[in-house]
């Protein structure tokens, strides 16, 4: 099986330096910028609340079920596929179609969810439940989380 997507940002080469990749990040703050940018050391990081330890995304500064304070730890960026769309339509030329948008379950926590990409499998193989692991997309400051089948 050769059917492996590409990139979703991979440059077209020659002399010039790429464009950026054409996902649609939030703008960086103090909140989210822990989320967008751990994937430079490597690490997925997860706003936690310090009082009742629970996991908490999108990042947030207080707890939503004890208004503790939130602050980014590391996960283990194992997860599993909630649910998924397969998307035909292209919304950039840059970006090939199809391409996966799941929501993934983090290990951590049951309700502990996030919006991103399955890359590195082909769509038709992306199934509910599937084990995946999360890796990065450098994309300017961002390092952009998706994640691709585990093992
Ligand atoms: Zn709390």
């Amino acid at each position: 099986m050769t059917d492996v997507l590409p990139a979703p940002n991979a440059s077209a080469g020659g002399g010039q330096a790429a464009p950026p990749a054409p996902r649609v990040l939030p703008p960086l703050d103090d909140t989210n910028r822990p989320f967008w940018t751990g994937g430079a050391a490597g690490v997925l990081l997860i706003g936690r609340c310090a009082d009742c330890r629970r996991w908490t995304h999108p990042p947030i500064e207080s707890c939503p079920e004890c208004g503790g304070p939130v602050a980014p730890e590391p996960v283990s960026g194992a997860g599993t596929v909630f649910t998924f769309t397969v998307n035909h339509h292209a919304f950039h030329p840059a970006v090939p179609v199809p391409y996966v948008i799941a929501i993934v379950e983090l290990a951590e926590q049951p309700d502990l969810r996030l919006v991103t990409n399955i890359v590195d499998c082909p769509p038709e193989a992306v199934h509910i439940g599937m084990p995946v692991q999360v890796a990065f997309e450098p994309n300017g400051e961002a390092f952009v989380p998706v994640f691709r089948p585990a093992g």
